[in-house]
């Protein structure tokens, strides 16, 4: 029978708290934020145990109904980037169990998200006897394969990930290409590994009209637009789109715009966010400098207008683990154009809500942006088929049934586990201690 569960989420660096404005928040921090309240709307209870980035950070936050977030102290109380985390990870752990012993909380699960997190869900797993779930976001293998030298995660990173797999009781893939991963280069036995796709808050992203989504974001034009929403990345590989735009704007006379909406500040700023400074250098050089416009970093309330602004979305990584921007455009009904990587080619159904494209390929990107720009009715039938997709497949609701179904068959029965915590709470470490 289920029961309801109380669930300790780790997530060392991406907390939801950061959703409203934060440097370095991503879609780890969506998935951290949906799966927990909608968890929490099934009568579960989640506290979210994250880093304490700012002194001003309060020790927990009533986030949502049966959500708190906890912010732990580990290392200095400022933003840190996520690769100086690792030596933290054991002061963050003891911080957990300090938290847990203040509070009386009892857990019937931890859920690590990333390698780091990963560690600690691991590690408390064989201390505490806790059935342990993973879900890592990303892969330490595939970062190296796709950027080489420029990988600045630390060492140890995939050894620490080989350690997690064979630690935790099940690892959740986000999507077939990343449980691949797992068993193919980590050596994870496949009944282990669970594929629970991600979603979109299908509430927060729908369609606007064009028009008043224009007026909404003050973007002035009738011509075509072409949006791309994400981190300013080079992985993200934005280079690509202007590339492909400036061959449209060579060879077409489609009087197309860009609009870019990203970075590390409201403001769109090249010495903030370099990527964009890379991005305006090369619009100069290929002529199209009046065609872009950066808006910065936007709030995710406000993203549904710059997506339903464009009339098609782009997205073209050199490789992505899932990608919840293509899920968002399509649920604010607009076809998507993307790489044919990772969880892209599950979430855009190829030439029904959208394109896959080759990455790195600005010439074939031009062309399907051409076609998609150039056939109004078949570009709106996309995006009608885009939003039905995500409605069908891409709830969190439902990502939070399955991973609540796979909790109830973790979970173990209450006083034998309580028996234990309480026994080790007994020992109480001196480090421990406070
Ligand atoms: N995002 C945002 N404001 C921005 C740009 C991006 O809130 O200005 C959000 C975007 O809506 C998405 C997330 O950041 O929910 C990016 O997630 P994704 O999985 O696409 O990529 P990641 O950043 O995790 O690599």
């Amino acid at each position: 029978m289920s029961q309801s569960l109380r669930i300790a989420f780790f997530s060392e660096h991406a907390s939801p708290v950061a959703l409203l404005g934060s440097e370095d928040a991503g879609g780890q921090n969506v998935y951290v934020d949906e799966v927990s309240r909608n968890l929490a709307r099934l009568g579960h209870r989640v506290d979210v145990f994250t880093r304490r980035d700012s002194a001003a950070a309060p020790p927990v936050v009533d986030w949502a109904p049966g959500v708190r977030v906890v912010n732990l102290t580990a290392g200095p109380t400022e933003f840190l980037l996520k690769d100086k985390l690792w030596p933290l990870m054991p002061e963050f752990r003891d911080a957990f169990l300090r938290f847990m012993l203040r509070d009386g909380a009892r857990y019937d699960l931890v859920h690590g998200n990333f390698w780091m997190s990963g560690w600690v869900a691991a590690d408390l797993r064989r201390r505490l006897g806790l059935p342990a779930v993973q879900i890592f976001h990303a892969m330490g293998m595939t970062k190296r394969r796709h950027q080489g030298a420029a990988d600045t995660s630390p060492d140890g990173r995939i050894e620490v990930e080989k350690g997690v797999i064979q630690g935790v009781d099940k690892l959740i893939a986000q999507c077939p290409t990343e449980a691949s991963e797992l068993i193919d280069d980590y050596g994870a036995e496949r009944e282990k590994v669970v594929v629970i796709l991600s979603a979109v808050n299908i509430e927060r992203y729908r369609p606007l009209p064009r028009d008043e989504a224009r007026r909404r974001i003050g973007l002035d034009t009738d011509d075509p637009v072409v949006v791309y929403v994400g981190r300013m990345l080079p992985r993200k590989d934005v280079r690509n789109l202007v590339r492909a735009v400036g061959l449209l704007a060579q060879y077409t006379d489609l009087p197309l715009k860009l609009l870019l909406v990203g970075g590390d500040t409201v403001e769109p700023d090249p010495v903030k966010t370099p990527e964009i400074g890379v991005l305006q250098t090369l619009a100069a050089e290929l002529g199209i400098t009046d065609r872009v416009v950066f808006t910065g970093k936007r709030q995710p309330d406000e993203l549904h207008a710059y997506y339903s602004a464009g009339d098609v979305a782009v997205t073209t990584p050199w490789y992505e683990p899932f990608g919840l921007t293509p899920l968002e455009a399509m649920a604010c009904g607009r076809p998507v154009i993307g790489s044919a990587v990772g969880g892209i080619t599950f979430t855009i159904h190829d030439g029904v809500t959208g394109y896959l494209v080759p990455p790195q390929n600005p010439r074939a990107l031009a062309e399907r942006l051409h076609q998609v720009l150039t056939q109004p009715e078949q570009r709106e039938a996309m995006g009608r088929a885009a939003r039905s997709r995500v409605e069908r497949e891409f709830t969190w609701a439902t990502v939070a049934e399955r991973t609540a179904a796979l909790y109830q068959s973790l979970a173990r029965p209450r006083t034998r586990r309580t028996a234990r915590v309480a026994a080790w709470a007994a020992q109480r470490p001196a480090g421990l201690a406070g």
